[in-house]
């Protein structure tokens, strides 16, 4: 079994501050076992990623973390154990990158429009990373001292009703877990806590995911408050999701979110190992699959 594991990581191929091999080094310093990246909208990392970590005995999950939208909100639909050679896969997370960079384009416009020096703001998002973020952007207005900090810059500029938000139309949750289907990964929900749902909506958001083909839910995430935890359980329970174990680890020094988690899961929630066929003992599991 996995003591430590890590099922929800960035890396700088989205909006994460190590690359994939200084991820990888961070995860094996702290004695992760099972490791997955899943980068927003893309799986750029996951091959030098699993060539990485198999000299070091670690155990790697190709993924994503896949935007989507429910009832015109936007979530959040993690995809472990993708193909990541898969063509409907490939044409799903071009899309999205397309629509990321041209959402940023369009923020880069807006900063403009207010005096800022739009351009200079979004120009390491457009070329940095496989996919362009408002993290990006908000840590260059952060740099520039447009902002005081990280959430500064979101509050000021970037969430939704500040001057530089721009609106995007992200694919639905039912062709986002088809297409993680058809590229032979499990569908898990990211941090349901997360979504300022009322408890009837989450459970039919829940319900949807499950009859769209959803596998997991995650039910053990950092910074998920023991009430987060215990919706997150039950609604797992309920609706007979999986449970899936992750930090959301973008950057290193942050203390209330370490990469890896005590692989320990609610009372009568099932983890989503067992579905990813890595449930033995790990001595008896070859170093890739
Ligand atoms: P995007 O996916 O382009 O909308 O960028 C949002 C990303 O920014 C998220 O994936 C978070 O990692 C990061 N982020 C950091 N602080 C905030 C915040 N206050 N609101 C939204 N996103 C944030
Ligand atoms: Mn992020
Ligand atoms: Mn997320
Ligand atoms: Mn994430």
């Amino acid at each position: 079994m996995f003591e430590r594991i890590d099922l929800h990581t960035h890396s700088s191929c989205s909006d994460g501050l190590l690359s994939p091999a200084e991820l990888i080094a961070a995860a094996s310093a702290r004695r992760v076992q099972l490791l997955a990246l899943t980068d927003h909208d893309t799986v750029s990392g996951c091959d030098l990623a699993r060539r990485l970590c198999e000299p070091l005995g670690l155990r790697f999950i190709a993924g994503a973390e896949l935007t989507a939208s429910w009832r015109e909100r936007e979530i959040h639909i993690i995809g472990l154990k993708l193909d990541v050679t898969d063509s409907q896969l490939q044409c799903h997370t071009e899309q999205l990158q397309r629509q990321r960079h041209a959402r940023v384009e369009a923020i880069g416009a807006r900063l403009t429009h207010t005096g800022l020096p739009g351009a200079a703001l979004v120009a390491p998002a457009l070329t940095g990373a496989a996919a362009p973020t408002r993290a990006h952007v908000a840590r260059a207005l952060v740099a520039a001292g447009a902002a005081a900090d990280v959430q500064d810059a979101f509050d000021r500029w970037l969430n939704r009703g500040r001057p530089a938000y721009v609106a995007t139309r992200w694919p639905a949750l039912e062709a986002t877990v088809q297409c993680i289907g058809l590229a032979g990964g499990l569908a898990v929900l990211a941090h349901p806590h997360r979504y300022r749902l009322s408890n009837t909506a989450l459970r039919e958001l829940c319900h949807e995911f499950k009859t769209a083909g959803g596998a997991g839910i995650e039910v053990s995430l950092a910074g998920m408050g023991p009430n987060d935890a215990a919706n997150a359980a039950s609604l797992a329970r309920r609706f007979e999701l999986c449970g899936s174990i992750g930090s959301d680890f973008h950057e290193p020094g942050l203390p209330w979110r370490p990469l890896g988690r005590f692989a320990k899961l609610p009372e009568g929630v099932t983890p989503i190992t067992t579905r990813l066929g890595l449930d033995m003992p790990s001595s008896h599991l070859p170093l890739s699959s």
